[in-house]
């Protein structure tokens, strides 16, 4: 089998090219948001499914009548509507987790794509390379590792921090069938004050965020509370200062998304280097980290105690190291394994013995039986190493997200109809 890759690179755009990307980004935003728009109403009114190619001739009528969605590339414009297409097909694909495509936010993180034939890419010297974009012409980029391939396609994006540049390119590389190491087997063991510890006994762990970021992130949020809440009272548009303070906001997650990134991406390419078995416990991040807030009338219990919880849980970046691990697997030809979560922090990994006082404290494992003793994130790690292989579970993927996705469809004729009752004209 070979592989197509991604590469991402940084950008280096001067401020003219800068400002143009951004208001591009935001023209991008606003077309995928307009024609997703487009495709409930074609579907609401008339019972049509509007595709790629209607949607790129009325993208073509509005760069005629609108200076500013002329500005963007058309190619760029005709990719977004790819992507919305892309979307679509996802949530129709029952084999596809995805539900239904939903609006891009403001929040979201600017980006600009482009086609493959759209961009051409230099080497300028050995650090620095060059990509030429309709209408900005070249702009560097820090040559960081070699592009290996013909590229494909390509998106510059902003996180609010930097600039980038990615690359999906066709590399042609052979991915391997088995491991170079067939018989080492590992067991990780996910926690919130460990992030990672393993069953040969390593623990790997690193704050995100530092004392001084959490301190400027809740003065800044609380700041841009009181701004949203000053600007709905005024009736007004956001104001400059209401901005910088959004875009000190986004820095600073940005950096810290950063640093998270770069610790999972470097475990899992680690471990799924050393080791040709990868075990990990079955962990639903998703229904984890839901919350407990219950409803009105039934309230939940300690709601803040769990919310503290999900916080920890998505800090460390559970999901995205099961991510990495996937994408690394499939150069490295690791196998991933999910074990049952159920006991793996209770049960002595020496006699077996299962109790939940055996977790003397968070760190301090001690069988109560033999006597064993050890750190616990370890004691669960090899608990998970010896597991056997979980059996799929009986709500399968495809079962569950067909009910999910039946929720997302379009209301039907007496809803509709109920809801023009209601006075809702928009449906
Ligand atoms: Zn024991």
């Amino acid at each position: 089998m070979e592989a197509d890759v991604g590469r991402r690179y940084r950008l280096y755009p001067t401020d003219e090219q800068a400002d143009r990307l951004v208001s591009w980004g935001h023209t991008c935003r606003w077309l995928y948001n307009t024609a997703l728009e487009q495709r409930h109403f074609a579907w609401q009114q008339r019972r049509v499914t509007l595709g790629v190619a209607a949607q790129c001739a009325y993208l073509t009528q509005a760069r005629k009548e609108l200076d500013w969605v002329a500005d963007l590339p058309a190619q760029s414009g005709q990719q977004v509507l790819r992507q919305l297409d892309q979307a679509y097909g996802n949530w129709w694909n029952p084999q596809h987790p995805a539900g239904a495509p939903t609006r891009k936010r403001r929040s979201v993180r600017l980006s600009v794509p482009f086609p493959g034939q759209a961009v051409h890419v230099r080497r300028l010297s050995r650090r620095w390379g060059a990509v030429s974009l309709p209408k900005v012409g070249d702009v560097r980029f820090r040559w960081s590792r070699p592009l290996g391939g013909t590229v494909r396609n390509a998106v510059v994006s902003f996180d609010g921090v930097a600039w980038h540049v990615g690359f999906g390119v066709h590399a042609g590389i052979k991915l391997p069938e088995s491991h170079a190491q067939p018989d080492t087997v590992v067991g990780v063991d996910r926690g919130v004050k460990v992030a990672l510890a393993m069953s040969d006994g390593r623990m790997w762990n690193r704050a995100f965020t530092t004392s001084g970021q959490e301190r400027d992130l809740a003065r800044l949020k609380s700041k841009a509370g009181r701004q949203e809440t000053a600007r709905r009272r005024r009736g007004v548009r956001s104001s400059n200062r209401a901005r910088e303070v959004r875009a000190e906001i986004a820095r600073t997650e940005a950096k810290i998304r950063n640093r998270r990134r770069d610790f999972v991406m470097w475990a899992a390419n680690r471990i799924c280097g050393q080791h040709a078995t990868v075990k990990l416990e079955r962990l639903q991040v998703k229904a984890m980290t839901a919350t407990a807030k219950g409803t009105a009338a039934e309230p939940g219990i300690k709601v803040r105690q769990k919310a503290g919880l999900n916080r920890a849980i998505l800090d460390k970046g559970w999901g995205l190291f099961e991510q990495a691990l996937a994408s690394r697997a499939r150069t490295t030809g690791t196998r991933i394994v999910r074990v049952p979560a159920a006991f793996t922090s209770q049960r002595c990994s020496r006699c077996g013995y299962t109790d939940r006082n055996n977790r003397e404290s968070q760190a301090m494992f001690r069988c109560g039986s033999c006597g064993y003793q050890a750190n616990a994130d370890v004691n669960a790690a090899v608990n998970v190493r010896d597991a056997a292989e979980a059996a799929p579970p009986v709500t399968g993927r495809a079962v569950r997200d067909r009910s999910r996705k039946a929720s997302c469809r379009p209301p039907t004729q007496r809803q509709r109809r109920a809801a023009l009752e209601a006075g809702i004209s928009r449906l």
